[in-house]
């Protein structure tokens, strides 16, 4: 049997009655990542021989030896975690993250780390100091990002699942790109303790996955309470599993008239019209409703995003962790300056240079009234539309990316047209909803179409019920990009 075209929860069957061993399941990945991943550019760092050496040793837990893979963002304890920059090109943490502590006493085999764009800045994995990911679908796409290794690797069948993290849609937007599900839970939900920073306000840890039942099992093992993340909600974790029941009849579904304008694909909108007509054969009463705000997002977002982001990346300066120019002045009262600009100069790309400009900008004083506080005002009318709108509908549903993959290298020299393609996934960010992104069809050149579902806080529950539903009544989700059968 092919073990790498099993879904988590299959694999997970076989390995709960030993008819698999952790050891035999790590060793077929670790071929078809070797075969396949030299197309693809998903996994930036893996050793075969600790991961054989883990799994002969793993007992046990909820997931008895189930690999996974993790964007480079990821501290995991001794392994390479260097968010694609090459100023953190040798480090390694001598701490894991909490969603990895959480894996691993749950009996989770941690594959590798995954490729993204550099620091989590970007929506298409091309800003990686490892060169670009490519998309499984056709591999002169991007993937999108910037957990762009994370979504082609579980749509080629690299891991049977991953984790993103998503700051203004880097879950949702791959997700959708390459086929498969992905959730950015609410704010709060999972722990960020450990996942190197981007923007703090925004950040969240979610499940990448073939389909919504295991996205529902990742989420049951990494949320909840962590007292070393200050944002971390203590709010009960359902059993996710659970909300499956199979009945949608009379949920309240709004669909936002703002996320139908022009400029979206209509081999997307196309794909997500039918997706709605399927929720409403299975009893979802289904109504236009106005979000009036969300033509602002985008602007607001790349205002707090550099922000948080510019004093997020005051750290790396050569002086505790990371790359450290060599270039090195003799001792002068400039000297430290001169160590730190070069440092930075050489270890970061353009892009994170690009955000730490903007985020500098916006917030140093004179400007800081003008940029950053109105974009915190937008911020807060964003999430507004969203509450209102919650009063009366259950969840929200809108295509997750304007359009299908785009071409590598397509919008690299447009920064504006790249920040254009998150115009449906930042305002959850914004608003610290928990979004979900599912398979929905394809684009004529077939290459995958995404729906997003939105909903309130904290109900995560109904995304998965409606999102499971949707998957009940269609086969996207089980396709495979040829070539990765
Ligand atoms: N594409 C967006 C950006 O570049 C979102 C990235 C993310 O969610 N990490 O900021």
């Amino acid at each position: 049997m092919e073990l790498t075209t099993l879904t988590a929860h299959e694999l997970l069957k076989l390995l709960s009655g030993n008819e698999v061993s952790p050891e035999e399941a790590a060793a077929a990945y670790l071929k078809r990542i070797e075969a396949v991943d030299k197309k693809l550019n998903s996994f930036v760092h893996i050793d075969p021989d600790e991961v054989i050496r883990k799994a002969k040793k793993i007992k046990g837990g909820r997931l008895k030896g189930l690999p996974i893979a993790v964007k480079d963002n990821f501290c995991v304890r001794d392994q390479l975690t260097t968010c694609a920059s090459r100023i953190l090109k040798s480090f390694r943490p001598p701490y894991n993250a909490t969603v990895i502590d959480r894996l691993e006493q749950e009996g989770a085999l941690i594959l590798g780390k995954l490729n993204m764009d550099e620091f989590a800045f970007g929506s298409s994995c091309e800003t990686s100091c490892y060169g670009p990911t490519r998309n499984p679908w056709n591999t002169d796409y991007a993937p999108g990002g910037s957990s762009g290794g994370s979504a082609a690797s579980v749509a080629a069948r690299l891991t049977p699942w991953s984790l993103g993290s998503d700051t203004g849609g880097s879950i949702r937007q791959p997700a959708s790109l390459c086929g498969v599900a992905g959730l950015k839970p609410t704010y709060g939900r999972v722990s960020r303790y450990g996942l190197i920073a981007f923007a703090s306000s925004l950040d969240q840890i979610g499940p990448l996955t073939q389909n919504v039942e295991d996205a529902a099992l990742l989420m049951n093992i990494i949320s909840g309470y962590d007292k070393k993340d200050s944002t971390s909600v203590n709010i009960a974790v359902p059993d996710y599993l659970k909300s499956f029941t199979g009945d949608i009849k009379g949920i309240k579904i709004g669909i936002p008239k703002e996320y139908f304008i022009s400029g979206i694909d209509s081999e997307v909108k196309d794909a997500v019209t039918k997706a709605i007509a399927v929720l409403k054969k299975l009893g979802a009463s289904i109504e236009e409703i106005s979000l009036p705000h969300t033509e602002y997002a985008v602007a607001a977002y790349y205002i707090v995003a550099p922000g948080e982001a510019s004093s997020n990346l005051a750290r790396f300066d050569g002086m505790h962790y990371g790359h450290r120019t060599t270039n090195l002045k003799k001792y002068s009262e400039s000297a430290l300056i001169d160590m730190y600009c070069k440092t930075r100069g050489e270890g970061f790309g353009d892009e994170a240079k690009r955000r730490i400009l903007l985020g500098t900008y916006v917030l140093s004083s004179g400007y800081y009234d003008a940029y950053y506080l109105k974009a915190l005002k937008v911020r807060t009318k964003i999430a507004e539309d969203f509450s209102k709108a919650f009063k009366n509908f259950d969840c929200i549903v809108t295509p997750t990316s304007p359009t299908g993959a785009f071409k590598l290298g397509e919008k690299t020299n447009d920064p504006l047209s790249m920040y254009l393609s998150d115009i449906f996934t930042i305002s959850a960010n914004l608003s610290g909803i928990p979004a979900m992104s599912v398979p929905c069809g394809f684009t004529s050149n077939n290459l995958p179409v995404g729906l997003q579902i939105l909903g309130k806080p904290f109900d995560e529950e109904m995304l998965f019920k409606v999102a499971h539903a949707y998957q009940s009544q269609t086969d996207w989700h089980t396709r495979i990009p040829a070539g990765c059968e």
